[in-house]
């Protein structure tokens, strides 16, 4: 383009709130073929709240509510000693050492229920799985079937909880206490509300739309059915290390790719992606490795983008 036009095209941009960093990124918008959202905080609020905490037994059967550990104390294992309450304070304190969305979600759906978090003693962050963490001086673990499975407790109990939570689009995490299941507990995430019609008038173009995430398979279909992105166009279970390798993949094919994420943990798929857009109250990292950048939360603006590159380069011809 001329730099009339990236002129025309950079103010145009920063007059809706979309920061194209330098012209050759205006230019490669238009041909973008491949938009890729993270989940987490671009296609959702990323504001997650405490939605459900569910009580394992000894049978690995789900209860309403464990037994009264004031009276039962000694008797049955722990599993069948702990109430709902109980579990919520373990996952909460375990969680107070964590900053993550899921955690926060956890630790103040505790607060707000009454229930005192404290007691923390040593914790752990395993990222993409959750924590390990020592409450009082017993061993609590928080996270997804790898984080047990790893550490030799099996998860398959809680598999129907899980799955029921997860179709529903929750993100589910199983807790441990003392290297047995207890619990389930699950925060629900909000999608944003331009999400929708950002997808549809992508699509409208021809452009494919897809979704990268680290959160489960099923919670990550659920999300992308709400949404409108066909379920095989869902990379579920990525962890943050391999997110660049990802988009690295789907670009392989010869695909135009603009990666739209918000968080740290993006960061390196915004670099590899043909163009990087952090949106929103995304992190400075996350803005830093974009070559574009909306300033506003609103998935609606990635059409926009792309549409101003358009509109500029239809202008000089
Ligand atoms: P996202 O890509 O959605 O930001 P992450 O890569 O941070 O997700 O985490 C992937 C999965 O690991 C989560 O869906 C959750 O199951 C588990 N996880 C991560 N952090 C925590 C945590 N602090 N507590 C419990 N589970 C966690
Ligand atoms: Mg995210």
């Amino acid at each position: 383009a001329t730099p009339a036009a990236t002129m025309v095209g950079t103010t145009l941009g920063a007059q809706n709130g979309v920061l194209f960093k330098g012209g050759d990124v205006l230019e490669r918008a238009k041909d973008v073929d491949t938009v890729v959202f993270d989940k987490t905080g671009t296609l959702t609020k990323g504001e997650m709240e405490l939605t459900d905490v569910v009580v394992f037994n000894g049978d690995g059967q789900p209860v309403a509510d464990g037994g009264d550990p004031a009276t039962d104390g000694g008797q049955l294992t722990a599993q069948e000693r702990l109430s709902k309450d109980d579990v919520l304070r373990l996952a909460a304190t375990a969680e107070s050492g964590s900053e993550h969305p899921l955690a926060r979600a956890i630790v103040n759906g505790a607060r707000e229920r009454g229930i005192d978090v404290t007691d923390l003693n040593n914790f752990e962050n395993v990222p993409g799985h959750g924590i390990e963490a020592t409450v009082g001086d017993d061993e609590v673990l928080v996270g997804n079937r790898k984080l047990l499975r790893d550490n030799g407790i099996d998860p398959s109990p809680a598999q129907e909880t899980m799955e029921r939570l997860e179709n529903e689009g929750k993100t589910a995490m199983l807790v441990a206490y003392e290297d047995e299941l207890v619990g389930v507990v699950a925060d629900a995430d909000t999608i944003k509300e331009g999400a929708k019609d950002a997808v549809s008038q992508l699509q409208e173009r021809g452009v494919d739309v897809m979704m990268i995430t680290g959160d489960n398979e099923r919670t990550a279909r659920a999300v992308a059915e709400q949404v409108g992105i066909d379920p095989e166009n869902v990379h579920a279970e990525v962890l943050p290390e391999d997110k660049s390798d990802a988009v690295e993949a789907i670009q392989d094919g010869g695909r135009k790719a603009m990666m739209v994420g918000d968080g740290v943990n993006d960061a390196p798929a915004l670099a590899v992606a043909y163009v990087g857009t952090a949106i929103g109250s995304g992190t400075d990292v996350a803005i830093e490795a974009a070559d574009v950048t909306l300033m506003r939360d609103d998935p609606l603006d990635v059409v926009k983008a792309i549409r101003i590159s358009d509109a500029t380069l239809a202008k000089i011809k």
